[in-house]
């Protein structure tokens, strides 16, 4: 039976570690590092995002400023707002909630963000940083991917690493981090053909694609590390991932839970990336 990686116990060991060093930073240098998050919009599952951020905030003692703008907000409002912030001496991070009401132009909104600011890593300068190899923040799901292999102590040198997924956010960069750490990395998507055999070679396999616990016990290696981005609905309202956990848990040698898994370390790393522009200067 596989070992659990429990992220949510990972991550709250992380946000501890995070709130003692904002305890010394506050104490050495006067700084409070300050998160400002923008939301436009009324998006439900957005909001609770949104509120989720903020209490993480005032968990490890950050400054948090929340921006509440209607739906009907134009674009050059928005860009003055992250204008402002961007001269912000107290705000170190910026985040727009996305997805962004259809009228405004997503691409332009992140492009107006300084990228020194950028926590959520979306902005071209710093996608261009991790693909060099030489980052100040990484996207916070993948990141937090990283940190629960190397707080498990799962070597990833040498292994083969399968990653299902080829979005921005998630399965490309995860695809250059995991070769970073010297994987021997294959992307997979919806076009693949045979994607079971391409899972079954993998050590670590990482599932990315939304679709509810698609990957049976068929896709997996004996042996083998499964982590389980996906957050997906079943048909009577609860969560799930894109593997079918009971199945594939004791075939894997470890795998994470969802919910309970990779969720709960993407707040984390947004605090850490938070913390990282807030000491940048130093
Ligand atoms: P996207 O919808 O942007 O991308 C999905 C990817 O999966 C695409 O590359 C797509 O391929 C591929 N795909 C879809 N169906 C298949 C299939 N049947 N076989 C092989 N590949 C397939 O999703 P995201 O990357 O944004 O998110 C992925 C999942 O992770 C979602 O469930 C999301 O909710 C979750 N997520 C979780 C986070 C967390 O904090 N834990 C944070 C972000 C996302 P193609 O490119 O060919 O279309």
């Amino acid at each position: 039976m596989a070992q659990i990686i429990d992220g949510k116990v990972i991550s709250a060991t992380i946000r501890r570690e995070i709130a003692e060093k904002t305890a010394e930073l506050k104490e050495k240098e006067g700084i409070v590092p300050g998160l400002a998050v923008v939301i436009v919009g009324e998006d439900p599952a957005s909001k609770v995002y949104v509120r989720n951020k903020h209490r993480a905030c005032e968990e490890v003692g950050f400054a948090s400023f929340a921006y509440e703008l209607p739906e009907t907000t134009k674009e050059k409002e928005l860009l003055s707002l992250i204008r402002k912030l961007n001269k912000d001496k107290n705000v170190h991070g910026i985040l727009v909630q996305l997805p962004l009401p259809r009228h405004l132009d997503e691409e332009k909104i992140l492009l107006a963000i300084d990228p020194a600011k950028d926590v959520d890593a979306f902005h071209p300068y710093n996608v261009g940083k991790i693909m060099i190899g030489n980052y100040d923040f990484l996207p916070c799901t993948p990141a937090g991917v990283m940190e629960l292999l190397r707080r498990s102590n799962i070597e990833i040198s040498g292994k083969e690493c399968v990653v299902v997924g080829r979005s921005n956010i998630v399965g490309k960069p995860q695809a250059m981090l995991l070769l970073q750490a010297n994987g021997t990395v294959t992307v997979c998507h919806s076009r693949t053909k045979d994607l079971r055999a391409v899972c079954r070679r993998a050590d670590i396999l990482i599932a990315a694609i939304g679709k509810a616990e698609f990957f049976d016990a068929s896709y997996v290696k004996e042996g083998a590390v499964v982590i389980d981005v996906g957050i997906n609905r079943r048909a009577d309202g609860t969560l799930c991932g894109d593997v079918k956990f009971d199945e594939v848990a004791p075939i894997a040698s470890h795998i994470t839970p969802v919910p309970g898994g990779v969720g709960p370390m993407t707040i984390a790393m947004l605090m850490q990336n938070t913390l990282t522009a807030a000491t940048a200067k130093l």
